[in-house]
Order: C-alpha cells, then sequence, then structure tokens
C-alpha cells in the first residue's frame, strides 16, 4: 500500500485526508526507521511514532520495492468522513501506542475487537484505541469493515470485583459489544497493577466488590483519559500473575497473588516451581559443546541440581522432564499450569554457531518476556553472574524477548535461563563438572531466595544491604 491519498478535504470538516512524507534512516542493517511528531497530521495528538521498513535482502519482493520507491516513509490519513473501522483478524494483536502524556505503553487488542482507522503507513493501519489513544496494526491482522457493518461500539458497564479462590481474584467489567482493547503496568513494588479498558466510559459504581477478598485489598477506578478507563488493582501478597479473558459479554481481568511463603522449611515454603530441563530426546538435542557434550543432557543434570536446592528452600518442584525425552515447547508451560506453579524456570545453555569463533562469547543470560518476571530473571542472574565471575566467566544480563515458554502464560514468572555458553571451552568445562553445576545450580537457587525477599520488602533492597 502506500498510495498516495486523494487529498480532498471538501467532504471532511473535521479532518481531511492527506500524505505526510518523512525521512528514513537504516537504524540497524535491513531495518529503516523514520519517526516524525503526529502533532503534523492530527493537531491533539503530541505522539511520536516510528516506523518500521523491511529491506529489500529481508523481503524481497513489495517490501523491496517500498523501499526503493521512498527513501521516505510515507503516511496517508483517512478523512473523518471515512469512518472506516477494521476488526481485528488476529488472535490479538499487541502495539506500542504513547499517550497523550507521552508514556509508551503495550495496547491489547484481542480478535474481533472493532477499532476506528484513521491512517495507514505502508502495510499498517493506525488505529484508535480511544480518542487520542493510537496504535498500529499490520494490514493482514486487520479486516476492514464496510461501510454500515460497524459503528462506533456503545458500552454501559458496571464492574463485579470477586475472590475465586484462595489466591485468586478477579474483576469483570461488562463490556456488550466486540471485544474491548487493554493493556497494563505493573505495580513497581510487585503488590498490584493497573489494567486499562479502551473505548469505555465509567459506568454505575463497582458492584459486588468484597472488602474482605482474601487477595484485592483495593480497587481504584478512574478515567484519566477520555474513553480510557482504569482500575487499580493493590493485592494483599505480592502479584504472581494476571491475565485478560474475554467470554459472557465482557472482559474479566484476573490476578493471582503469591500464598503466604517462608516457613520452618525454608524462605520457599509454600511455593510451587516448574523446573523445564530444555530440549530432550534425540530428535530436539539442543546445542553442543566445544567437546560434543549435548545441551538436552546438560540441561537435565542443571535442572535436578536446581531442584534439589529449592526443595532444600522449601520450595516444592515440578518438572516438565526427568527423563531424554522430546517435549513440545508449549506443553512445558502447560504442565506448570496444570500444576498450579508459581514460577516456571527453563534450564537451558547456550551456543555460537560453528562458524563464530567459540571463545568470543562466554557466560550467563536470563530471558523473561512478561514484566513481572523481570525481577526473578535478574535475581538469578545476580547470583549466578557472580558464580560464575569468580571462575572468568560473565553475567551478559537480562533480556526482554518473548520465547514460546516464556510467552505461553502471564499466570506465573517464568524465565529462560541460558547458564553458560557450552561452545566456549571454558565455560563448557562446568558442564562437566557435577560440582561445578551444582555450584551454579546453587547460586540460581539463591537468586530465586533474593526474588521473594526482595517482593516481601515491597521492592527492590537497599544494595548497601550485603
Ligand atoms: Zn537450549
Amino acid at each position: 500500500m502506500g498510495e498516495a491519498a486523494s487529498g480532498d478535504s471538501s467532504n471532511s470538516p473535521d479532518r481531511a485526508a492527506q500524505t505526510f512524507e518523512f525521512p528514513l534512516a537504516e537504524t540497524k542493517p535491513g531495518i529503516y526507521e523514520g519517526a516524525f511528531m503526529a502533532r503534523e497530521f492530527k493537531p491533539l495528538a503530541k505522539a511520536r511514532i516510528g516506523f518500521y521498513f523491511d529491506s529489500p535482502s529481508s523481503q524481497g519482493g513489495a517490501a523491496g520495492k517500498r523501499v526503493e520507491a521512498a527513501a521516505r516513509g510515507r503516511v496517508t490519513t483517512m478523512a473523518d468522513a471515512e469512518s472506516l473501522w477494521a476488526r481485528v483478524a488476529a488472535e490479538q494483536f499487541v502495539s506500542l501506542y504513547v499517550d497523550p502524556e507521552g508514556f509508551g505503553r503495550m495496547g491489547h487488542a484481542p480478535r474481533d475487537s472493532v477499532l476506528l482507522v484513521t491512517g495507514r503507513a505502508a502495510d499498517r493501519y493506525r488505529v484508535e484505541l480511544a480518542p487520542n489513544v493510537e496504535a498500529w496494526i499490520a494490514s493482514d491482522y486487520a479486516e476492514l469493515l464496510k461501510p454500515g457493518q460497524a459503528g462506533a461500539p456503545a458500552f454501559m458497564h458496571t464492574e463485579i470485583a470477586r475472590s475465586s479462590g484462595p489466591e485468586e481474584a478477579e474483576l469483570f467489567v461488562p463490556t456488550g459489544g466486540p471485544p474491548v482493547p487493554y493493556g497494563w503496568t505493573l505495580d513497581w513494588d510487585g503488590m498490584g497493577l493497573t489494567a486499562r479498558l479502551f473505548g469505555l466510559s465509567v459506568g454505575g459504581d463497582i458492584w459486588g466488590f468484597h472488602r474482605d477478598t482474601s487477595v484485592i485489598a483495593s480497587i481504584q477506578r478512574s478515567e484519566p483519559l477520555q474513553k480510557v478507563v482504569e482500575y487499580a488493582l493493590r493485592l494483599r501478597r505480592p502479584l504472581c500473575g494476571y491475565r485478560f479473558e474475554y467470554g459472557n459479554g465482557g472482559v474479566t481481568a484476573k490476578v493471582r497473588a503469591f500464598p503466604a511463603l517462608g516457613g520452618a522449611s525454608g524462605p520457599l515454603q509454600g511455593m510451587k516451581i516448574c523446573l523445564d530441563a530444555g530440549h530432550g530426546g534425540s530428535s530436539d538435542p539442543g546445542a553442543v559443546g566445544s567437546t560434543g557434550l549435548p545441551e538436552r543432557t546438560v540441561n537435565l543434570k542443571i535442572a535436578k541440581a536446581l531442584g534439589r536446592h529449592l526443595e532444600a528452600l522449601g520450595a516444592a518442584i515440578v518438572y516438565t522432564r526427568e527423563t531424554d525425552k522430546q517435549l513440545t515447547l508449549s506443553g512445558r508451560p502447560r504442565t506448570a499450569l496444570a500444576a498450579g506453579a508459581h514460577l516456571f524456570i527453563a534450564c537451558h545453555c547456550d551456543s555460537l554457531d560453528v562458524s563464530s569463533d567459540p571463545i568470543a562469547i562466554r557466560g550467563t543470560t536470563q530471558f523473561y518476556y512478561y514484566p513481572h518476571s523481570q525481577r526473578w530473571a535478574r535475581a538469578i542472574g545476580d547470583r549466578l553472574g557472580a558464580w560464575l565471575e569468580q571462575r572468568g566467566s560473565f553475567n551478559r544480563g537480562v533480556v526482554n524477548r518473548g520465547f514460546t515458554v516464556t510467552r505461553e502464560t502471564s499466570w506465573f514468572p517464568s524465565v529462560l535461563i541460558e547458564f553458560c555458553f557450552m561452545s566456549h571451552p571454558g565455560d563448557e568445562e562446568f558442564l562437566y563438572s557435577d560440582r561445578d553445576i551444582d555450584g551454579m545450580a546453587g547460586a540460581a537457587a539463591q537468586g530465586v531466595a533474593d526474588a521473594v525477599a526482595e517482593l516481601l520488602q515491597g521492592g527492590r533492597p537497599n544494595p548497601s544491604m550485603p
């Protein structure tokens, strides 16, 4: 797409179709990025929005032509009179949007959400989550509705909050009509979250909220922006997980608190942890070390050693596999869900491909996807890194990246630990030694205990503390 707009503004007194061009720069090999102030094409929005164009080499065909034809990006806005609506035709789409205060946030729109289209750029539509809160959706994920097929959804709602178990509570918001987009931010101290629903206005009072719920301490509702309703949920104990579900004519925000933690058995008493030894079976061996050590075997050793250390700290352990067998990727977190786990740790070892210099990179890396998993990744990485650094290796740090096992669910924190680089001969040496595997596993377990202590203290501990 990216065709020029008609430029005919005579039929729309509010907002005419316009085309804007802006410079593109190659920010990474093959990725062209451009940015401009949205104010230029929509007076009320102050957002700065980036565009990404695939290079000819990475995509070929039409994508290539787009970049070649335009060393400048091009945005075409819709006239108000066009009233174009799109239905989300993917499972859900996730987009970074910038709210009018300039904060970048993630917005989620589930399948069948109906959104007003206010512009297009290359293969994307600009859509409204709420007035002046805009996101972008790939045109492949959106089905444009014919005129008259959809109007602006009308919403009236009251809310119902209830406990649904000793660790869980939910807030049901009847919305009517198609699903509404949502977003959330987590409280820094791990004690709550703010859920954000787009396209809604505040209805009646919160109905049926029982102050004696064992999970939720308080709910505050506000409408900080036009047609954006926020619910700030504070919990009585630290947040373990959350999810948003659609059905029964509304959206349900579910939150889960950790059980009471700690006791005579150790600081992790009350906690169930699912350990996932990566890969498995001869058809999924994982990486191979510099001297031929198979990752699937090492991962299982690490997981079992980690399990012993976590049990010693009071945790109950569930394993996705305890033998050398093949598992599906999405089946691994499902095992944790079925077991009611409060934390999921995937154990892997990293490797460079054979064409790379094996001594170029070594050390541990910790991956997470949902934001509530970050503190667990960091705490484990801090301890594991300290162990490795005493032996000449490194902590490469925490990375936000979606692997199937870390992205499958937000119902518990989930981290994927690359314990070290098995392609590096020095790192691989640790993996030959049961004593070193035990040392790394013990350090990682201590990191889990650190994260628990941090949550129970209401945030990050004082860095000057030993
Ligand atoms: Zn692996």
